[in-house]
């Protein structure tokens, strides 16, 4: 039996139960932010290890290298499995199994010391873990990099096959049109803002009503509460997180619309894909083009704006906005701010950027962590207008950082990328989408999504994957044009 088996299959059979465990993982890390018992932390730690030492031995399986030796693909899906497994295989075995472990165990400290000095404004207390950590990715992109680029590397993690130097010139095509739009929306006439208290009940409920509304699938999801809203899962298993805020209802709905944007996306991969390295979303980019189209050029246009109007006052009577078209103003109004998650449409970039040009500098060696503080609030007063006010609104605000997540800021931004490329497509695909997204179905929308995009997972390289769905090669164009037109639009300008 062993003899004749094909050394494909038995590599896919021991890569599912991979992914299977995997999965596994990834539940226990949803249990943790939704229902665990506060008291069980020092066990579900434990719990964390043991199924990340179990993950590693199979990543590194020297029986890996063997099939993948001796496999031949017979078609697309299985070439593009084998690239994945060999991609993962080559980096797991690059990166010595000391340096892993210390990693794991300097940013699992040094994010108990950032949140202790966000909470204290006390930036010294962070620099030096700050510095152990940064000094540990550069060793491991050292290891990653064969001698290229050390935050390509990194990046790769993220969004494989990107480069740095790719997305600065992208950046620098974006900054000066979004730093312009934002100085004249700032100085033209604001839009009110919502006021008054909104039934958390009601706000989930609605919530409810829009995860179903674009296509959430709740007998292969759920949605439950949680601090940072999340989505988590892959295959017949997807679930969202949303949270509620007594005065700000926008918060909870354009979270899960967020969510179940990542959601979808996941549910959408082809079934045939299920616990195969081709069955999740292919990059944090593309996965964050499908969040963002479905909250802002869809969840966030006028039309649909028009249709949330009339349910919100179905539910919550005469709330304060007179009627659809200032309620489109409410929802898109700039604010001036400094924090990353709680920006608007047009500045969010902006904030992206920053961190993406002081983490590639800090990688490159070309700034230190000693400097970092000065230069965020240097380039935060340029590109803002106004001066941080302290260390909690600016370079302490992130958890990435402590995390040592460096390399994945600016797929944030690559994501917006990606949805103005994509955009542009679905509304040439579906010229009369107006229509439809004024009585609140974006059946057509995610439906084009999916079948142009999600339904791939991993069979695609991201980039390529963006193309396919968007008729030509990423670029900045289309989402500067958007943007510019629709807060021209919005704010008269
Ligand atoms: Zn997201």
């Amino acid at each position: 039996m062993i003899a004749n088996a094909n050394p494909y299959d038995e590599l896919m059979e021991f890569q599912r139960d991979t992914e299977a465990l995997g999965e596994v993982a990834g539940r226990l890390g949803w249990d943790q932010e939704t229902m665990m018992p506060e008291g069980a932390s020092d066990q579900r730690a434990v719990e964390h290890a043991a199924m990340s030492k179990v993950l590693h031995a199979r990543m590194t399986d020297p029986q890996i290298a063997d099939w993948l030796d001796r496999a031949k693909p017979a078609d697309a899906v299985a070439a593009a499995n084998l690239r994945h497994i060999r991609r993962n295989y080559d980096k797991t075995m690059k990166v010595p199994a000391r340096l892993a472990a210390e990693i794991a165990s300097t940013t699992s400290k040094a994010h108990r010391i950032w949140a202790g000095a966000r909470r204290d404004e006390d930036v010294a207390a962070f620099l030096p873990i700050l510095e152990k950590v940064v000094a540990l990715r550069i060793e491991e992109a050292q290891a990653l990099a064969d001698g290229g680029d050390l935050y390509d590397a990194l990046l790769d993690n993220y969004e494989p096959n990107a480069s740095g130097g790719q997305i600065a010139a992208m950046f620098a095509a974006l900054r000066p049109g979004l730093v312009e739009l934002r100085e004249a929306v700032l100085a033209a006439k604001a839009p009110m803002q919502l006021s008054g208290e909104f039934s958390e009940e009601v706000q989930l409920k609605l919530s409810q009503e829009l995860a179903l509304a674009f296509g959430y699938d709740l007998d292969h999801g759920r949605i439950d509460k949680a601090v940072h809203p999340f989505s988590s899962g892959s295959g017949l298993d997807v679930r969202i997180t949303t949270r509620t805020s007594l005065t700000d209802p926008f918060n909870c709905l354009y979270s899960t619309i967020h969510e179940v944007g990542h959601a979808a996306y996941e549910q959408g991969i082809n079934r045939d894909y299920l616990l195969t390295p081709l069955g999740r979303g292919v990059s944090m980019g593309v996965h964050e083009s499908q969040s963002r189209i479905y909250e802002n050029q869809i969840g966030r246009s006028r039309t649909f704006t028009g249709w949330l109007f009339g349910r919100m006052r179905d539910e919550f009577g005469d709330f304060g906005v007179p009627d659809a078209e200032t309620f489109y103003r409410v929802v898109n109004r700039v604010n001036t701010g400094y924090i990353r998650t709680e920006a608007d449409e047009l500045q969010y970039n902006l904030h992206v950027m920053l961190r993406f040009d002081l983490e590639r500098a800090l990688i490159a060696g070309d700034l230190t962590v000693k400097d970092l503080e000065a230069a965020w609030n240097d380039r935060f007063k340029s590109d803002f207008g106004y001066a941080v006010d302290k260390p909690s609104n600016g370079i302490l605000q992130d958890v990435h950082w402590s995390a040592g997540l460096f390399g994945y800021f600016p797929t944030y931004s690559l994501g917006n990328v990606y949805a103005g490329c994509l955009h542009d497509a679905l509304r040439a695909a579906v010229p009369d989408l107006e229509n439809d997204l004024a009585k609140g179905d974006t059946s057509r929308a995610t439906g084009w999504l999916r079948a142009n995009l999600q339904t791939h997972g991993g069979l695609y390289e991201p980039a390529e994957t963006i193309e396919k769905a968007a008729g030509s090669a990423p670029s900045e164009g289309p989402l500067l044009a958007y943007l510019s037109a629709k807060f021209s639009d919005l704010y008269g300008l």
